[in-house]
């Protein structure tokens, strides 16, 4: 029965599914209302967290894209809006000419901190749960997160710590940093290891 027919909310899991689209409501509702402040668009700001928090390669209209679930066109209309708004820039990446980066320039900077307490009111909400119930949501809440990524629904970014491809201390005298990453078969910059990825794959998958 499907989840938005009220009768199937007697279920637990049609209760529970409507509740999670409650709270991707609220979240919505909350980017929007900050988007009033700031004059900048829900897919804006999403833009601007990714561009401070991902990992440097994946910093393209491409990267932009599959973070956002929307067309190359779509993102590059986002980029050119924050162009527009001196909160990003583009430019040519220094090993290959052919690719664009796009990095947040110190105004971009200054906006994003301004905006990462954006979804406080929901920490709040999981805060006020009792200690066991936040382990057993989360426990929960990461097994159906698993199911929609193994699906193509949704795509995870991490940092480097527990994914498998991430090789701690192989080269510690190397300047260029001291780990390594097996996927892109190069170094790692200790800071880099704190970024997310889109290419992260959970440590305990290995071999399975
Ligand atoms: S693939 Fe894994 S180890 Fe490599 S950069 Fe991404 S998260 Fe780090």
């Amino acid at each position: 029965m499907p989840s938005f027919n009220p009768k199937h909310r007697y279920t637990t899991g049609g209760q529970i599914t409507i509740a999670l689209y409650r709270i991707m409501q609220a979240m919505d509702h909350l980017l929007r209302e900050r988007g009033k402040d700031t004059g900048l668009s829900p897919a804006q700001i999403q833009a601007l967290l990714f561009l401070k928090y991902v990992r440097p390669g994946a910093r393209t209209i491409g990267g932009l894209a599959q973070r956002l679930a929307v067309t190359y066109a779509t993102a590059s209309g986002v980029a050119d809006a924050l162009e527009r708004k001196r909160l990003v820039r583009r430019a040519p990446e220094p090993e290959d000419q052919r690719v664009v980066t796009l990095g947040l320039t110190p105004e971009g900077q200054r906006e994003v901190e301004a905006l990462e307490d954006v979804l406080d009111e929901i920490e709040a909400a999981v805060n006020a749960l009792p200690e066991a119930e936040q382990s057993a949501l989360l426990r929960a809440t990461q097994a159906i997160v698993r199911r929609l990524q193994r699906a193509g629904y949704v795509k995870v970014y991490e940092m480097c710590w527990h994914c498998q491809f991430f090789r701690q201390d192989a080269h510690p005298s190397d300047p260029r940093g001291p780990h390594h990453c097996a996927f892109m078969d190069a170094p790692l910059p200790e800071p880099d290891t704190y970024l997310e990825c889109p290419d992260f794959v959970p440590a305990e998958t290995k071999g399975g």
